[in-house]
């Protein structure tokens, strides 16, 4: 997996770039947010580092952009107005994972009753 600042090949870079349109709900500095093309829930949002990094598996030791992105769902799970009936942040890695694009993103899911289940 690459960590290269901007990966050719990516898909969340390239809307991170502006290349490929998307909803955007929040951006800064240091991450984006934008909603599912494929929604779960009424409310599905993306939150993701700006720099490409492949997963959360390569970021244990960058603590600061873990906590960018993590603050910036809670941010986004309120301003879609979620904290009072409830939200899920999910991400994931790898295969078992099911990880479909290989560039961190958590998942901010609410507006429903989610499943108890997790997989
Ligand atoms: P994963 O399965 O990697 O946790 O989640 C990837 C998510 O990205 C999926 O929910 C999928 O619907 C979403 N997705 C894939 N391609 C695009 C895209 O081009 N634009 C947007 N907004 N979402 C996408
Ligand atoms: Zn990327």
């Amino acid at each position: 997996m690459s960590s290269d600042a901007s990966d050719t090949g990516c898909i969340f870079c390239a809307i991170a770039r502006g290349d490929i349109p998307s909803d955007g709900v929040y951006a800064d500095d240091h991450v984006i947010a934008f909603r599912d093309i494929s929604p779960q829930a009424p409310s599905h949002v993306l939150v993701a580092p700006r720099r490409h990094v492949a997963s959360i598996d390569e970021l244990r030791d960058d603590r600061e952009l873990l906590g960018r992105v993590l603050a910036a769902a809670v941010a986004v799970a309120q301003s879609e107005n979620l904290a009072e009936s409830g939200y899920r942040l999910a991400t994931n890695h790898g295969r078992d994972g099911a990880q479909s694009v290989a560039h961190w993103h958590v998942h901010v899911l609410g507006g429903r009753a989610l499943s108890g289940r997790l997989g």
